[in-house]
């Protein structure tokens, strides 16, 4: 089994789609195993993206995942991570083919709805980073699923 860390942006909290994209990942299998929403720090933001410090839509970036409401999530699921990805679908929300998250719902490159850990190194360290292992995620079985 593989955990993976998963945040619905500001603009998919402010357009309402939190509902509709979480159940994207429920229907598909995922198990939800930590869920948050909140405005979280801007400190947070600068290390969640510290990989593209020096790129320049980094200000930007963080300025936008601060500006309100992020919905973050642990999923987990065999392969997760890259489950994820792929029902996320591309960067840039216009390219994103139909049938993703971001292809279905996004135009946009930068506002495109979901983070999503893309490794496990990754998924690891920002699970650590969003999550306290201790108090935060939780170990669950569904009942009589057996095929998961
Ligand atoms: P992903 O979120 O698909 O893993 P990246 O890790 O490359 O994409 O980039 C992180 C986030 O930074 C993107 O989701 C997007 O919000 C923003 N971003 C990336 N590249 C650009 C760009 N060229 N212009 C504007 N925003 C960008
Ligand atoms: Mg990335």
């Amino acid at each position: 089994m593989e955990r993976t860390l998963v945040l619905l942006k500001p603009d998919a909290v402010q357009r309402g789609l939190v509902g509709t994209i979480i159940a994207r990942f429920e229907s598909k299998g995922l198990k939800i195993v930590g869920l948050k929403a909140r405005t979280f720090e801007r400190s947070l933001l600068e290390k969640h993206y510290e990989v593209h410090k020096e790129r320049p839509f980094y200000g930007n970036l963080v300025d936008f995942m601060s500006s309100g409401p992020v919905c973050a999530m642990a999923l987990e699921g065999k392969d997760a991570i890259a489950v994820v990805r792929t029902l996320v679908g591309k960067t840039n929300a216009r390219e994103a083919a139909p049938g993703t998250i971001r292809g279905d719902y996004g135009m946009s490159f930068s506002n495109n709805l979901v983070h999503a850990s893309d490794a496990e190194d990754t998924a690891k360290f920002e699970l650590g980073l969003w999550f306290s292992d201790a108090g935060e995620l939780s170990d669950w079985t569904p009942a009589d699923l057996e095929w998961r």
